[in-house]
């Protein structure tokens, strides 16, 4: 790679974002009361200077409001999987809190139960609650865990991400033991008094940490997403049930991401039978919800124990949580909007997605690779494939990957801002598909000069 030529078209294509999106750019320079210029922070992480504003969108559609029109890939990065306001799910939503009247009553709906019994359908497990982010769902799973087994800690995967939850904010270092993950903001303590950690796809590593007989639950993705896509490889995830339930440890699939992989998400997929199950993001369709659901067993447990306070204040809920407006739109989306059929068509444009990708990195024998979880795809700089987190990690490119967002952004093509993801919703369409490969291929060709 000649880093002097990838400089000159990363400023190239910095210069053109500023005057493509005058507008967007004003506006940031105007946002002068947000932390960060920014409604949250995260917004910063874009390739460019400043993030473009958003006008309207609709299916796989995005606009700015410099009044530019975009393919989105990244589809809020899993949070608008549906499609940008799905016709179901708006009608829904209007019926609900125009017609009908009422978001946040403190009263329950009958939708909720109609979601209960269809993601049961789905993931397996019998009892569901409800949250409005896959971080609260994360954060109330754990502590049921630990309040059902006695044990204090959680181990997560290194370079896992399963939103802001403190106890998962943890790597392998350098030395192979757990430590903080690099920039954790504000750590209530260290880390590895409530955390152990393990690499993906290491079984004789989980299995040492479980030995210490002190793990409540270990959270993680069947596959990672956040770090790249690293896919499990055969053995590991029937090795990981079997030391988990060996040692008496709970198993958490954390399934916000790897829903892509179809309607029952991975869990389903490759026949997993977790103890617990969190998702969050893409099942309201684009309005805040998030769900655990837990066996009848566990649920029968917690329920009968006294001491822990399931209703009012003992840490488990939230005021919005299960909220009417939420049942209504996620019952929308899974009863209307990510069906099974549809999940079918999506994973069918995914694997044209990694098709026209692979071709274009083959063609000039790129040392990069391109992983595929269902709907969504992500290539990364190395090859073969990461296995962990830790090697994936090692493999990113900031500048290069900002090049590469910068130039499709520029060009029409939305990609995730975070890493080199592309989902698939249901309005997306073999075009959308065809036209990304097309202006993947023209980034690839001026880097290669
Ligand atoms: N779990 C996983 C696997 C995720 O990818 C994310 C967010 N990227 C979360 C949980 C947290 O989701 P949210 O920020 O919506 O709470």
């Amino acid at each position: 790679m000649d880093r002097a030529r990838l400089h000159q078209l990363l400023a190239r294509e910095s210069a053109e974002a500023e005057r493509r999106n005058p507008r967007s750019r004003a506006a940031y320079e105007r946002a002068e009361h947000l932390f960060g210029r920014v409604p949250m922070t995260w917004m910063n992480k874009t390739a460019g200077a400043f993030p473009r504003y958003l006008a309207t969108a609709r299916g796989a559609r995005v606009t700015d409001i410099d009044g530019h029109d975009y393919i989105d890939f990244c589809l809020g990065d899993t949070g608008a999987m549906a499609g940008h306001s799905p016709d179901a799910v708006a009608r829904a939503v209007h019926r609900r809190f125009a017609d009908l009247g009422g978001a946040t009553a403190m009263l329950p709906t009958e939708d909720a139960e109609w979601v209960g019994a269809e993601l049961t359908r789905r993931f397996g497990l019998t009892r569901w609650s409800f949250s409005l982010t896959a971080t609260d769902a994360n954060r109330w799973a754990i502590r049921l865990a630990r309040a059902v087994t006695g044990r204090p800690k959680i181990l997560v995967n290194s370079y896992s991400y399963h939103g802001s939850v403190d106890e998962s904010l943890i790597v392998v270092g350098p030395d192979g033991r757990g430590t903080a993950r690099p920039g954790n903001v504000g750590a209530p303590c260290d880390v590895t008094l409530t955390s152990r950690v393990a690499e993906f796809n290491d079984l004789d590593q989980l299995e040492g940490e479980l030995a210490h007989g002190d793990v409540a639950a270990v959270l993680m993705e069947p596959a990672l997403t956040n770090i790249g896509i690293v896919l499990p490889e055969p053995g590991y995830l029937a090795g990981v049930r079997e030391l988990t339930r060996r040692t008496g440890t709970l198993l958490i699939n954390d399934e916000t991401h790897t829903f892509s992989a179809g309607p029952g998400g991975c869990t389903a997929a490759w026949s997993l039978e977790p103890d617990l199950l969190t998702i969050g993001k893409a099942i309201g369709g684009g309005i805040p919800a998030g769900a655990y659901g837990l066996s009848a067993e566990l649920a029968e447990r917690l329920l009968g124990r006294e001491d822990l306070d399931l209703v009012d204040m003992g840490g488990v809920g939230g005021t919005l949580a299960g909220n009417a407006l939420s049942m209504a739109a996620t019952r929308a989306t899974l009863e209307h909007v990510l069906t099974d059929e549809a999940f079918a068509g999506m994973a069918k444009l995914s694997r044209r997605f990694e098709a026209g990708v692979r071709s274009c990195i083959e063609r000039r024998e790129l040392p990069w690779s391109v992983s595929r979880l269902g709907a969504r795809t992500e290539y990364r700089f190395a090859n073969p494939a990461p296995r962990t987190g830790t090697e994936s990690a090692a493999a990113s490119d900031t500048e290069l990957e900002d090049y590469l967002h910068l130039f499709l952004a520029n060009r029409g093509v939305l990609l995730t801002p975070f890493h080199n993801m592309a989902l698939m919703c249901p309005a997306t369409t073999e075009e959308d598909v065809d036209t990304h490969t097309e202006v993947f291929d023209a980034a690839l060709s001026e880097l290669a000069g």
